[in-house]
């Protein structure tokens, strides 16, 4: 499959396809899932189908873990916490993390084609992103593991024990390591979730742990349906619930736990406005437009879904972003030319498609660069709306896609209104020269990440969490360990 630019500015070139060998990636026909060390059949008989969503090829069948096994999994976490991994010094266990950095560094062109091809995400970002960040996340929490007596948590801070982990599909394998780094440099021991359109890393992941040596249960990688993430959530067995997902599911999540005095972390949606001011240098900040909401087909939870720009500049900052986005290329995802992949899932299109329609329906206006969807997959433009009013569901409503709803504002007032008009409150962007006013937004803006004069940079260092219906507890950083801690 070619990527197709979406280019039609008259230029009479193309680019030559310059497509990542696949070779490299050796996929099970079958997997089953990983209890205590190994890869065992599910109890439950069942299996589905993981697919290549750029082509809809079927990938490998994968195993649906159903209440035995999340309960076999329960218990060889358990195991490991009271008989070897909870017992380790914290120098011991920072080996162990160190190792699966190094591993995972070492197989990074495994990782990244797997990510891509499981996930529909562009090389170039699978490789230049997520597998990086994973390695970076193993990396600093090691650092952590021989330490936590010195980060303000009392002189002996304690693992809370075994941790259920249930993540998206959107950042599979950096969302894992996101998960499994903090609970493991921490002393617990985790059975995890991955998504059921995106378990390939996970389970790749799955072997490195094993390669690298930790002990038998250490990590247990349930793979299934959202049943399987129900079964886990309510398991009487786990003492920790750590969530990237839905607001919906996030709700019910709660519920569940509730009263039973499992701790909980929800990393949930968001809406988050990208502020660009009068003063700001417009192509930096075109760019920052473009790498908020176009980055990974805008399946971002942090994503700047919302351009908030100022309405003396709005005609030309409007005018250099449709010039941009007409030079995306969108297509094969394992071509290292393509900046716009495809899209996860058929659900996750139909959503986008719907979402889209309702734009329309309400009176924006839409707009995308000329482009020519390949045949098979799921694929969906790169699509602006502007003249939003706050009260289109385009402007309240996650779509989790490369859609971007451009709102005006007059004062600085006025934008502070409305970028905090949301319900969620994960992130924010604020583009101007002005030191100052970056630190008067800052102060103002309701939500857990506020990035200036750049965008969707992260860092294991720094803690990233939500406010309001974007959750609670944070990942990363210092404040990242707490939830992992008995402090
Ligand atoms: P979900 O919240 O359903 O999925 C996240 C994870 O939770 C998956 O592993 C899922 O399994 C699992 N899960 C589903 N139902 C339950 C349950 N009742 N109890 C425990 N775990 C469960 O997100 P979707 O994939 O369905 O995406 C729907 C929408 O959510 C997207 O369109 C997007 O708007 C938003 N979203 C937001 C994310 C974020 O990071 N903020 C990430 C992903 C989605 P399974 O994959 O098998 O369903």
């Amino acid at each position: 499959m070619a990527s197709v630019s979406t280019t039609t500015s008259g230029a009479d070139w193309e680019y030559a396809p310059a497509p990542e060998s696949r070779e490299i990636v050796t996929i099970r026909p079958e997997y089953g899932l990983f209890v205590n060390g190994e890869f065992v059949p599910p109890a439950s008989g069942e299996s589905f189908t993981t697919l290549n969503p750029a082509s809809e090829e079927p990938l490998a069948r994968v195993a649906q873990a159903g209440a035995a096994d999340v309960d076999r999994a329960v218990a060889s976490a358990r195991k490991a916490f009271e008989a070897t991994w909870g017992r380790l010094p914290g120098q011991e266990r920072a080996k162990y993390l160190y190792r699966i950095a190094r591993v995972i560094q070492e197989r990074a062109r495994e990782f990244a084609v797997l990510e891509s091809l499981d996930n529909g995400k562009p090389i170039k970002e699978s490789r230049d992103v997520d597998v990086p960040l994973a390695a970076a996340h193993f990396f600093y929490h090691a650092g952590w593991a021989d330490k936590l007596g010195y980060a303000g948590f009392g002189p002996d801070p304690r693992p809370i024990g075994v941790a259920g982990q249930v993540i998206p599909w959107n950042f599979p394998l950096l969302m894992a390591a996101w998960k499994l780094a903090p609970a493991l440099a921490t002393g617990n021991t985790c059975v995890l979730k991955p998504a059921e359109t995106t378990p390939l890393t996970a389970l790749l992941l799955a072997e490195v742990i094993a390669e690298a040596g930790l002990p038998p249960g250490t990590v247990n990688i349930i793979t299934g349906d959202g049943r399987t993430g129900a079964e886990l959530v309510g398991h009487g067995g786990v003492d920790k619930i750590a969530f990237t997902g839905s607001t919906e599911v996030g709700k019910q999540i709660a519920e569940t736990v509730a009263g039973t005095g499992k701790r909980l972390t929800l990393e949930l949606g968001g809406k988050a406005a990208n502020v660009v001011f009068d003063d700001a240098p417009i192509d930096q900040a075109v760019e920052g437009i473009v790498n908020g909401i176009f980055f990974n087909q805008g399946h971002v939870c942090c994503a700047g879904s919302r351009l908030l720009v100022q309405e003396s500049v709005a005609g030309p900052v409007l005018d250099r972003l449709k010039r941009r986005l007409a030079t995306l290329r969108l297509g094969d995802p394992l071509d290292k030319n393509t900046d716009i992949g495809a899209i996860n899932s058929r659900p996750q299109l139909d959503k986008i498609e719907g979402l889209v329609a309702a734009g329309e329906a309400e009176g924006a206006q839409r707009w995308s660069p000329p482009c020519q969807l390949p045949a098979k997959g799921y694929w969906f433009p790169p699509t602006v709306f502007s003249g939003v009013s706050q009260s289109h569901k385009i402007a309240r409503e996650e779509i989790f896609g490369p859609v971007l709803s451009v709102l005006t504002f007059r004062t600085p007032e006025e934008a502070v209104a409305k970028a905090n008009n949301t319900p969620y409150g994960l992130s924010a962007g604020v583009w101007t020269e002005k030191g100052s006013r970056i630190l008067w937004m800052a102060q103002r803006l309701r939500a857990g990440v506020v990035w200036a004069n750049t965008y969707n940079r992260f860092d294991p260092a720094s803690p990233f969490g939500g406010y309001q219906e974007s959750g609670f507890g944070r990942e990363g950083g210092r404040a990242g360990l707490a939830a992992y801690l008995d402090a």
